[in-house]
């Protein structure tokens, strides 16, 4: 699997992680979707990512099935806090939870899920202090827009923000006018939520031919392609989530395929990024 410097975190994290939201809590669902994750960290998809709002805690304790008796070390395990949650106080007793209920010591990457009513100072500074305390390695932030995401940062003194987590797919590339770019220069890993978008991307013929014919030029899959060409740029991660084998295995896939330019200027002229526009969200 490859991995890329995940912004000024400094560490390498694999390009394809895996996402969790709406994973199976119960019966075959729950056994299909722990079988998906133990594969895809094999596989190497080591960055996880989860939140207290998935299935209500619920999502967290399943992540922590999954990664029994794995090296913790070998992990990019990521979790959130419900705006909510995110006063200072709050910020703190939510990251506990969580530390409970993943069954782990430390969060490799704590975020605002998205932003809300409690001032976001003090939503920052309490990042900033789970990572004095060990509780997380690293801070960032969810759902923000450039202009949030410089202000997220300039609340931050003692540690540097490193991720933005966003809704990017095929048919929603707004964060590519300036997000992505503003985020390269101040050294933010990006990672592209709901990555398959609704499906859409292979619903219009014209574009799935062309993500077809891609395809088959890399040995790949239209899926693959849509993976590879979100993460074309060096500060851009994913995390599809997938609860199936042959799901995760296809994902897994993408990271290895380079699109040349070619293929990326076919692709951006069937799927229009369209105007600038304030950032999309789900
Ligand atoms: P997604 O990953 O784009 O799509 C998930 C859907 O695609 C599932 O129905 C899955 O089916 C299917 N799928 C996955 N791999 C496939 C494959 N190779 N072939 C065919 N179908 C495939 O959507 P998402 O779950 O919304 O987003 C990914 C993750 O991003 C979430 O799980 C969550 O961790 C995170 N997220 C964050 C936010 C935020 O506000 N920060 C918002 C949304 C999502 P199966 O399950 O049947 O495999």
């Amino acid at each position: 699997m490859k991995q890329r410097v995940f912004g000024a975190a400094g560490v390498e994290v694999p390009v394809i992680g895996q996402g969790t939201w709406n994973v199976a809590l119960a019966g075959a669902g729950r056994k299909a979707a722990l079988r998906a994750l133990r594969l895809g960290i094999e596989l190497g998809m080591t960055h996880i990512d989860t939140a207290e709002m998935y299935g209500s805690g619920a999502v967290e304790d399943l992540v922590a099935e999954a990664i029994a008796g794995v090296d913790r070390a070998r992990l990019f395990l990521a979790s959130k806090v419900l705006p909510e949650n995110a006063s200072y106080r709050g910020t703190r007793e939510a990251a506990h939870r969580s530390l409970t209920r993943l069954r782990t010591e430390y969060l490799d990457l704590y975020l605002l899920h998205w932003p809300g009513s409690h001032p976001l100072e003090e939503t920052m500074r309490a990042l900033e202090s789970l990572v004095a305390d060990g509780t997380a390695r690293f801070v960032g932030v969810s759902n923000f827009d450039a202009p949030e995401m410089e202000e997220a940062a300039s609340y931050l003194s003692g540690v540097p923000l490193v991720c933005n987590q966003v809704l990017y797919h095929l048919c929603e590339r707004g964060v590519e006018h300036r997000l992505i770019s503003q985020a390269r220069r101040d050294n933010v890993a990006v990672v592209a939520y709901t990555p398959f978008g609704r499906g859409e991307f292979l619903r219009a013929a014209a574009g799935r031919a062309v993500l077809e014919g891609v395809a088959r030029k890399h040995a790949a899959t239209p899926r693959q392609i849509a993976l590879a060409f979100l993460v074309r740029e060096p500060n851009v991660f994913t995390i599809p989530k997938a609860s199936s084998e042959a799901h995760v295995r296809e994902n897994a896939g993408a990271a290895d395929i380079a699109l040349d330019d070619d293929d990326i200027g076919a692709i951006d002229a069937a799927f229009s990024r369209g105007r600038p526009r304030p950032l999309a969200t789900l």
